[in-house]
């Protein structure tokens, strides 16, 4: 019944007639670097982010490391991070020399819990960066206000929430700057890239000198920079990918409706008050054994996985400098990292197959 051949993967990037057309038709035109589709795409992408400045970079940790440069964080500043995430949200902040404090998760969003953040303030907290986890905006109207309070920086991890709001207000908009990425496996994608929003457009002048070199005119450094430019081949897949993004977001919340309604023997994503979650992620929580619970899906064909197994705190770039787990305190991080498993909730998902996957978790979750 359920064979290799008509498994269903946890993901499915989608690389189509209509991308291969357009990196071509670049590709062709000889002019392939940071370019007139740069551009456009910046300019298109403005308009998922409130209008916005927006600065294309290579991935969605360059974003989030050359917002924090530009903002002038490093080396004795804290910045307040959840643990419960890509590594990639506190690598961000080592990178620049800044250190990231760890602050524990809402049970309900898998975001940061603005207690926590509140709680986790120092004298040297200079930004708070809360992760829009699995495409379910943080809690930013509190969040927002604990930074006002505080004269705190919002640096928005994005990476998995195009589109994603919270009563009306995109993500990417709340912040000093929001930071997307375009990962394969990301709502959108365009090979690899990421973009910065920003509503201030000096900062958004210093992120595209930062991007290149530090010029705006050749030859003319003004500051020390990187290189972390995109290429005009990825910026024409991703404006194709962006065309299709409201459509696949839709497509995604009427999959996770289904599944929520289907459901049983597992706790479902609980959506907070006014936010839009775009579900780059379906995450549910098991309480049994979850690893003979993956394993009974996968042995149906049902792609499944765990983001994250490892809250950052435990990971060993992020351990104490004699090798031992740091003293946070993370109940609802660590009980995430124990009871979480994410099921395929991409767009190109069949009637058949969601029916396919609701009966197998269903009778999975019975036998545990
Ligand atoms: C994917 C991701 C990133 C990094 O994006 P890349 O484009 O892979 O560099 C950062 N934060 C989170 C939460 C992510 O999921």
């Amino acid at each position: 019944m359920s064979g290799l051949q008509d498994a269903i993967p946890p993901a499915r990037p989608v690389i189509g007639e209509a991308e291969i057309e357009a990196a071509v038709r670049v590709l062709r035109s000889g002019m392939v670097v940071q370019g007139p589709e740069v551009a456009a795409f910046e300019a298109e992408f403005g308009e998922i982010v409130g209008g916005r400045h927006c600065v294309a970079v290579n991935s969605g940790t360059s974003a989030l490391q050359l917002s924090l440069m530009a903002l002038g964080f490093g080396p004795g500043d804290e910045i307040i991070v959840p643990s419960f995430s890509f590594a990639a949200s506190a690598n961000a902040v080592r990178l620049v020399g800044a250190t990231p404090v760890f602050a524990d998760i809402e049970a309900g969003s898998f975001c940061l819990d603005p207690d926590a953040v509140a709680a986790a303030i120092t004298p040297r907290t200079v930004a708070i960066m809360p992760v829009h986890l699995y495409g379910h905006p943080a809690a930013m109207d509190r969040i927002m206000q604990i930074a006002g309070q505080h004269s705190l920086a919002v640096v928005e991890d994005a990476a998995q929430a195009h589109a994603a709001a919270l009563n009306g207000t995109p993500v990417g908009s709340f912040g000093a700057a929001g930071c997307f990425s375009f990962y394969p496996t990301k709502n959108m994608h365009s090979l690899e890239g990421g973009m910065i929003s920003t509503g201030d457009a000096g900062l958004a002048r210093t992120l595209r000198l930062l991007r290149n070199q530090g010029m705006e005119a050749r030859y003319q450094n003004e500051i020390v920079g990187a290189n972390m430019r995109m290429t005009d081949v990825a910026a024409a897949i991703g404006r194709v990918q962006l065309g299709q993004l409201e459509g696949w977001t839709e497509q995604r919340r009427a999959n996770a409706a289904y599944f929520d309604a289907n459901l049983t023997g597992v706790v479902v994503p609980p959506v907070s008050e006014g936010a839009r979650h775009v579900y780059h992620q379906y995450t549910i929580r098991v309480q049994g054994d979850r690893d003979a619970f993956q394993a009974g899906l996968k042995e149906l064909g049902i792609g499944n996985a765990v983001y994250y197994p490892t809250p950052i705190h435990e990971l060993r770039p992020y351990l104490n400098e004699d090798g031992q787990v740091g003293d946070w305190k993370l109940p609802e991080t660590d009980r995430a990292a124990r009871e979480v498993v994410s099921l395929p909730v991409f767009p190109s998902l069949t009637q058949e197959q969601l029916e396919r996957i609701v009966e197998s978790v269903n009778t999975v979750a019975a036998r545990a």
